[in-house]
Parts: structure tokens; sequence; C-alpha cells
């Protein structure tokens, strides 16, 4: 079977291999020291000088580790939303009594950065903005420089769900001025799921020393002192570091820009295969997603039978749509451990796929 999905992604041999290894003391030389390498080189990856933690947990986790952390009750939050996942971070925000604006914009297309400047404008007590750098259930990428440049230009603070993006699309923490940016091993990460990799900039630190959102494991503040000693604060997924340690070295080795043009080429592969099967995208071409490619499903054809077919008969495992597109859409994923041959592949399984219920395929 062929995983295409956004994430649980595929690993690489050496990246399983790796965590077969003995669990060592969390609180030893050992792991400090794979604690230390990790966090140095995710930074890079981040393209940050600020603090980067690894949380053990979900993706989601993460999320909630940035609102709990930058946010007390009551406060003003603009939530942009594309979709499910920016859905998903305004009603975390929620849960935690944040006062939540949202702005949510038709799913397949982009944030528009003049509305979310506009709404800043409308609200000068919104104190942070929320939003999903790649949505994952739409296959749209916003333009994450621009967001940046309007929330700074309201010196706002700009929490980023970063968690299909980060490590296969550009994303300069610093210098579009995101203050906290999450992401999940299992995505662009070629590791499995549990870990979640977070950083945290001086703004932040300053908006983390005023919230009084109740939090316990999320803490930064426990989480940085225990990295100055190469520690976490409470047992990490020890086995998971392992794998981590063998894919970073990996993904260093490929380097930040190769890393981006491939998943930008395999984006725009997807894309070309999908229409060559007369098939329509379902996100704006103009923020396609370079990650994840979501297409319509033929008319009269249930999404979820095509990708029940393709993983039945043709050992591809595709993803459906989420929310109110379950049905309407289905989701090819291209991102961490993937090249031209596999997306070659699904292509030509969807093609042999697609009649078998009830798509006739147009010919040249
Ligand atoms: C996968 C994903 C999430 C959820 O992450 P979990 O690891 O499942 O908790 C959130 N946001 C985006 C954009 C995602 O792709």
């Amino acid at each position: 079977m062929s995983l295409r999905i956004p994430g649980p992604t595929p690993c690489p041999e050496n990246v399983l291999q790796a965590m077969r290894k003995q669990m060592i003391n969390h609180r030893g030389k050992e792991f400090a020291e794979l604690l230390s390498e990790a966090t140095s080189k995710l930074k890079e990856f981040f393209q940050t000088k600020e603090d980067v933690f690894i949380l053990t947990c979900s993706g989601t986790g993460a999320m909630e580790a940035a609102i709990v952390n930058s946010l007390s009750p009551g406060d003003k939050v603009l939530s942009l939303s594309i979709g499910v996942f920016g859905d998903r971070f305004a009603t975390i925000a929620e849960q935690f009594g944040a006062d939540v604006t949202r702005l949510s914009f038709e799913w397949g297309q982009a944030v528009d950065p003049d509305a979310a400047k506009r709404a800043l404008e409308a609200d000068p007590r919104i104190k942070a903005v929320l939003v999903t750098h790649n949505e994952t259930s739409t296959g749209a990428t916003n333009d994450l420089a621009a967001i940046g440049s309007v929330v700074r230009e309201y010196d706002k603070l700009l929490l980023v769900d970063a968690i299909s993006s980060l490590g296969c699309i550009d994303l300069q923490t610093d210098a579009w001025g995101c203050d906290v940016v999450v992401t999940g091993s299992q995505k662009g990460w070629m590791v499995p799921p549990g870990l979640a990799f977070v950083s945290v900039s001086e703004r932040a630190w300053k908006a983390h020393a005023e919230a009084k959102m109740p939090r316990f494991y999320w803490d930064f503040t426990k989480a940085k002192d225990f990295l100055e000693k190469d520690q976490t604060p409470f047992t990490p997924a020890v086995s998971l570091f392992y794998a981590l340690d063998a894919a970073l070295k990996m993904l260093a080795d490929e380097g930040l820009s190769n890393i981006f043009a491939r998943h930008a080429r395999l984006g725009q592969k997807a894309r070309e295969g999908v229409k060559s099967l007369g098939l329509s995208l379902f996100a704006n071409e103009s923020c396609a997603s370079n990650t994840i490619t979501a297409i319509l499903s033929p008319d009269g054809v249930d999404s979820k039978k095509l990708v029940q077919t393709v993983r039945e008969e043709h050992g591809i495992v595709l993803a459906g749509g989420q929310g109110s597109l379950a049905g309407k859409i289905f989701r090819i994923g291209h991102l961490g451990f993937v090249n031209d041959a596999d997306i070659d592949d699904v292509i030509a399984q969807l093609r042999l796929a697609l009649p078998k219920v009830g798509y006739k395929v147009p010919v040249g």
C-alpha cells in the first residue's frame, strides 16, 4: 500500500530502523545530545533564531499550547479561517475563553490580507491573530508573508498552524513576524505521529508572561527551563526522538531549498496530472498547495467510493473530504518522503480507477 494522505506520511526505512534502539534515560547525557541536536536543526527549518520546543503530542496539542501560553480568558482574537483546521484553531481559543471574531473565507480560497487588515482596523482590542499556513482540508496555502506584514503593522500577536507546511513550503518564522508557529512530526518530517514542534518569539514570551489561560503540560516556561539543561519537563516519546534524529539528518542533507523545490515540483505535477484526467482542482490555483492537492469528485461520483476503489484495487491510500466536503472531494498528499515517481503512479492508478466508479477519462 502507498500512503498518499496528508499525514501520517510514509517514513524512510532508516527512520523506522532508528526506533528499534533500546530506551535511554531521558535525564541522561545521551538524550541531552539528541534533544539539543534536534532543537538546533529544527531552528534552521523554522528559519528562526528564537526558541523552539519539541513536545510529545500530535499537532493539535501544539495548537492548544500556542493558545494557552499566549492568551488570557476574555482576550479578543481574530481567527482567519479557510477550512477545517482554521476553524479548529478558533474553537480551541474559544474553549479556553478567548473572545474570537471569526473571519472565514470561502473554502478553496486563501485569506485576503486586505480583509484581515480591515478587521484589525475595525477592532483595536484584538490581541492576537490565528491563521493556518497550509489548509490541509482544502489544499490551499495562505500568503503568510503578506498576512504577517499586516499583523506586524497593527502590532498583534501572530499564531500560526504550519502543521502541514513547515519543512516542505518556505516559512520564514522570524522574517515574516510569526510569533508562535506549530507543526507535527507525521506530516512533512518523515517521522511517525507523536511529536510536535513549536517556535516562540520574544514578543510571544512577553504575551506569555501575562497570559492567564490554564496550562500545565503545555507550559512554555517549564519547557524553556528544562531545555536549558537539555531536558524536557516530562517523559518524552524517546523512540520518536531516535526517528527524528535520523529524519533531520536526511532533511539537512537534502537542504532547505532543495526540499522546497521538490515539493513545488511535486505539487505542480499532481495538479497537472489531475487536470490531464479531466478533473477539476478544488482550491483556486493561485493558492494551490504544494503539499496536498484537493480534487473535486466528478459529477455523480461519491469521492468515498473512488477513495475505496483506489485503495482496494490499486493499493494507494488517498484522503477523502472532511466536514462538509465529505464525499465531494478527494485529496492526494505529497509531503515528506515522496518523489516524482510516486505522483506519476497516483495519476496512472487514478486513470485506471476512475472508469470503475463511472467517470470516463477523456482521451488525449
Ligand atoms: C494534520 C493537521 C492538524 C492536526 O494535527 P494532528 O497531528 O492530527 O493533531 C492541524 N492542522 C493542520 C493544518 C493539519 O494538517
